[in-house]
Parts: structure tokens; C-alpha cells; sequence
């Protein structure tokens, strides 16, 4: 069991001790609760108890956060700082995440259900980078200078770019990966000299509470950054809609995203979307099967299969079906599931309520649709039979025989169910890894080299990982293809999309 949580000034409790103070709304600078006092228990998916009250924003409460954005962006001084000064605040919040990284993974896990190993190791270290690299780029924002001599004079011109930031960016980012995706959007938004109001979704708002306290330590002037709590359809909406906003950076599901596409449109917002996905993973013969196949284990089960690039559609070469989907019942029966605070345990509860009944509802359509269950397909219980059964355990689910017009192979579902195809040729496998509305990501095992080369650039995916999976550095660029949206996070390309180029002409003659 985690044994303890130590604080930034070193002290240490144990985990049962921990009190979560409730959750505020933090806007120019000052933490407050909702306007009409509202708030809403925010739930651990590992024993369905409440940690603590979440305040609910009103829309009185967004008009007064986008005010104070507007205002620290129009007239305050962090967008004309130099970048080295930015840059210095946003490395000093990368070493202030470190130095809470054990209060965040904790509160990570217990608000999404996240094994404590990950958010530990994964979760933490990526967000204190996110800093650490948009801190460094802050000085390296650069426009581009050229001699031109247009029609009709020919006179002799130098032109040059200057890289402005948009103004207020409202980031509004999903349940699954709550610290790493608030800070893809906050980090590069703050570093171009934006200001930025943030919605947490509204099921794990835990570690984006704590993110604006250290944001406001490191020295974030007042209004720069401001976080608003609550329903998405509700006071995310407000955002979306409101002509004080300039941008919106989402991530979340597709429909979602087409929403807020059209919602934003009367007031021409600049919008990235980062959306869902069904990405397949190819295993063919020539592979080295070991590799592979762990691969393609954590590829689907990693973070619950909560991830948006979850490699859940698995395309196997006939001839090596049968032992691919051997080993990877193996791997499931092996795998340490249970309690997300135990740090030997790799696969915890499911993030909701309703996550857990969307998983169950697809497992359901699996059978329906014809597919073969192969192992899961079932809640568990992690305490053993007789004691409580609280939780959203779900067993790691394998569909076997799974064909390409069933609901389990075409549609997000955003949980542990991977569908196995089986296919007997090269071209075969470009088609049915292609044949989603989706393109999110991809994978394809092999030894041959020109057949790997050759099936990445044959994938319409964002991402392609050769020999790998699940593979994330905040220099690598990100984002989908098709209903997996537009736009690209993180590397230096993120920054196109918290900028407006300007351009200058100087006449020479
Ligand atoms: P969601 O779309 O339900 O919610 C995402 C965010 O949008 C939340 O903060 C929510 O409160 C807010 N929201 C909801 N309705 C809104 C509205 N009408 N206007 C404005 N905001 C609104 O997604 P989720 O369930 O939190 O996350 C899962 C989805 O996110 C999956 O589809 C997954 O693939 C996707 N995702 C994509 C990526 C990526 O990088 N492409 C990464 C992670 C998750």
C-alpha cells in the first residue's frame, strides 16, 4: 500500500490522514466559491465515497474570470515581458511540480483512479516538463525577415513577421489524463503571452485546483491564469460562446468538439481540437511476437484503455492470430489489477459512474455483434468475494473475431475492450487500420523495415509508432487526422496555434 505523501516542506502522513480542502474557484488572482455557493462532491472511482465539495461556476462566475483575463491580457504586463522573463515563472512552476509531485500523484489517483505507479512516473514528470520546455521556448517565439520587390513599383522592401500572442485562450480538457492535457494547452498558451482560463472536466478537477496554487507561487501575475470548476455543457459552454475569448484549445470526445466548433463560430474563435479515436495496432508475422504483444498489452490496457490514442482495434497476421491472442491472455491473467494506491497495482478502477456503464453497454454490443469474448467481459471485485464491491472495477476485455461493421471495432469506447481482427495481406491491413471515421494514432509490428516505413506513411493518423506503443515526449508533436481533429500539441508546432503572425514592411528605396 502507498505508504506516505510527502509535502514540499518534506513533512510526510499517511494516505488515510490526507484531507483534501474543497475545491474554489481561483479568478483574478483570489480564490472564491461560486457565486450562488454551489457546490459538488467530486467522487473516488476506487470506493465511490466523496473526497471533497467542488464549487460550480455560475455564469457570472465565468463573465468575471474572462473579465479578469481580458483585462491582465489588454492592459497587464505579462504579454509584453520578455520571454525570458515568462520563461523564468513557467520553469520555476516545473520545479514547484516536482516539489508537490507526491501530493499530485496522489490526488490524481484517488480523483481518476489512475494507478499511483503511473501518475508518479508518467503523469508528474510529463506535466513538470511541459513547463520546463514551453519555459525554455518563451525566448525562442521568432518571426522571419525577408527582402522582397513586389508589383507594380519593384521597390526594394524588408519584410519581417513578428509572432503575437491571440489574446484570452480558454483550455478545456477531459478526465483522462487531468494534469499532462491541462498542462499541453497552459504551458505553451502562457509561454506566447497569452492569459488562459482553464475547465478541468468536471469528474476530476483535483489536480488542476493544485496546479493554480502553484501556478500563483511561482508568480503568475493576477488574471494571467484563472480556473473555473463545474458542468461543461454548462459553464463550459459560456466560454465557448462568449466574444471575450479568443481561442479555445479542447480535448475530449469528437462530438463534443463538433459542439463547440459551431458554437464558437458566431464569434470566429481560432479552435484546436484534440478528439477521440479508435486506433489500430498491426501485428504482422515477421514481428518479434514478445515484443509485440506487450506492446500491443499496453498499447489497450494502459490507463484503463482511458486513453485517447488506445491502440483497441488489434490486426493480427493470420498465421500468427492464434498465438498473438494466447499471449496476450496470458498478459491479462497476469496482470496486477486492483486498488489504484497500491503501487505494485497497473490497472485501477474506471474514472466514473457512467464510464463504467459505457464499457459494460459495448461489452454487451460485442456479444451482440457476433464477436468471440476471449477473457474479462465482467466488473471484478478487487477486495475478494464477501467484502464491499465498491468501485468501477472492469475486467481487461478481449474480443476475438471481431469484423469490421461491428460496434466494438468502429466506435470510441473509451475503456479496457480491445477488438481482435485477424488479416492475411499487407494492403488488407492498411485498409481495415484506415477504415474508421477515426485517426488518432497507429501501430505496426515488424522486422521488415521497408514494410514498416511503408505502413506509416499509408496510415491517415497523426501519430504511427513502429515496434512500439503509447510513446509520449513533450517535443514530439501531437493530434489526429480526420474525426480525430485538427491542430497539433506540443514540440514547437503547438506554438502556431497561440500566435497570430504579423507582418511588417519597411521601405528601403
Ligand atoms: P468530453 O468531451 O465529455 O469532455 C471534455 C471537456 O469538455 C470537459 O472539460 C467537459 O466538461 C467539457 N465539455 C463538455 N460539454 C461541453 C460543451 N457543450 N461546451 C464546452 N465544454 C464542454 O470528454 P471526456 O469524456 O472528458 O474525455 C474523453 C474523450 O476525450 C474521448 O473521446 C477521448 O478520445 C478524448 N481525448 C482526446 C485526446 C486527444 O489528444 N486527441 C486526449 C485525451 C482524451
Amino acid at each position: 500500500m502507498y505508504q506516505s505523501i510527502t509535502f514540499a516542506d518534506g513533512t510526510a502522513i499517511a494516505p488515510d490522514e490526507m484531507q483534501i480542502a474543497p475545491g474554489k474557484l481561483f479568478i483574478n488572482g483570489e480564490w472564491r466559491d461560486a457565486q450562488d455557493g454551489r457546490t459538488k462532491p467530486t467522487i473516488n472511482p476506487a470506493t465511490e465515497e466523496a473526497i471533497t465539495e467542488i464549487a460550480q461556476a455560475t455564469e457570472v462566475d465565468a463573465d468575471a474570470a474572462i473579465k479578469a483575463a481580458r483585462k491582465a491580457f489588454d492592459d497587464g504586463p505579462w504579454p509584453k515581458m520578455s520571454g525570458h522573463e515568462r520563461g523564468r515563472i513557467l520553469t520555476k512552476v516545473g520545479d514547484l511540480i516536482l516539489k508537490h509531485g507526491d501530493e499530485l500523484a496522489y490526488r490524481e489517483t484517488i480523483d481518476m483512479g489512475k494507478p499511483i505507479a503511473f501518475s508518479h512516473t508518467v503523469d508528474v514528470p510529463l506535466m513538470a516538463d511541459l513547463f520546463y520546455y514551453y519555459g525554455g521556448i518563451a525566448s525562442q517565439i521568432e518571426g522571419k525577415a525577408r527582402h522582397v520587390s513586389p508589383p507594380p513599383t519593384h521597390t526594394p522592401n524588408l519584410t519581417y513577421t513578428l509572432r503575437e500572442p491571440l489574446g484570452v485562450v480558454a483550455a478545456i480538457t477531459p478526465f483522462n489524463f487531468p494534469m499532462i492535457l491541462s498542462g499541453t494547452k497552459i504551458a505553451p498558451a502562457l509561454a506566447a503571452g497569452n492569459t488562459v482560463i482553464h475547465k478541468p472536466a468536471s469528474i476530476t478537477p483535483l489536480t488542476a485546483i493544485k496546479l493554480a496554487q502553484l501556478l500563483a507561487e511561482a508568480g503568475i501575475p493576477e488574471g494571467v491564469f484563472n480556473l473555473i470548476t463545474g458542468p461543461g455543457s454548462k459553464i463550459g459552454d459560456v466560454l465557448v460562446k462568449h466574444p471575450g475569448i479568443n481561442k479555445i484549445a479542447f480535448t475530449g470526445s469528437t462530438d463534443v468538439g463538433i459542439g463547440i466548433i459551431k458554437n464558437s463560430a458566431d464569434t470566429l474563435k481560432k479552435v484546436t481540437m484534440e478528439l477521440g479515436g479508435k486506433s489500430a495496432n498491426m501485428i504482422f508475422a515477421d514481428a518479434d511476437l514478445d515484443s509485440a504483444v506487450t506492446s500491443a498489452f499496453f498499447g489497450i490496457f494502459y490507463n484503463k484503455g482511458e486513453i485517447c490514442t488506445a491502440g483497441s482495434r488489434l490486426l493480427v497476421e493470420r498465421s500468427v492470430y492464434e498465438e498473438v491472442i494466447e499471449q496476450l491472455v496470458r498478459h491479462v491473467e497476469q496482470m496486477s489489477k486492483g486498488d489504484p494506491l497500491d503501487p505494485t497495482v497497473i490497472f485501477g478502477p474506471l474514472a466514473d459512474k457512467s464510464q463504467f456503464e459505457k464499457i459494460s453497454q459495448y461489452v454487451q454490443f460485442g456479444h451482440e455483434d457476433g464477436a468471440k469474448l476471449r477473457i474479462g467481459g465482467r466488473p471484478f471485485n478487487p477486495n475478494g468475494n464477501g467484502n464491499s464491491n465498491k468501485g468501477f472495477y472492469y475486467e481487461p476485455t478481449i474480443f476475438t473475431d471481431a469484423i469490421y461493421d461491428m460496434r466494438i471495432v468502429q466506435e470510441e469506447i473509451f475503456g479496457p475492450v480491445l477488438a481482435v481482427t485477424p488479416f492475411d495481406t499487407e494492403e488488407e491491413a492498411i485498409n481495415l487500420a484506415n477504415g474508421t471515421q477515426f485517426g488518432l494514432a497507429s501501430g505496426v509490428h515488424t522486422r521488415d523495415i521497408k514494410k514498416a516505413h511503408r505502413v506509416a506513411r499509408a496510415m491517415k493518423a497523426g501519430t504511427c509508432w513502429i515496434n512500439t506503443y503509447n510513446l509520449f515526449d513533450v517535443s514530439i508533436p501531437f493530434g489526429g487526422y480526420k474525426a480525430s481533429g485538427f491542430g497539433r500539441e506540443l514540440g514547437t508546432e503547438v506554438m502556431e496555434n497561440y500566435t497570430h503572425t504579423k507582418s511588417v514592411w519597411v521601405d528601403l528605396s
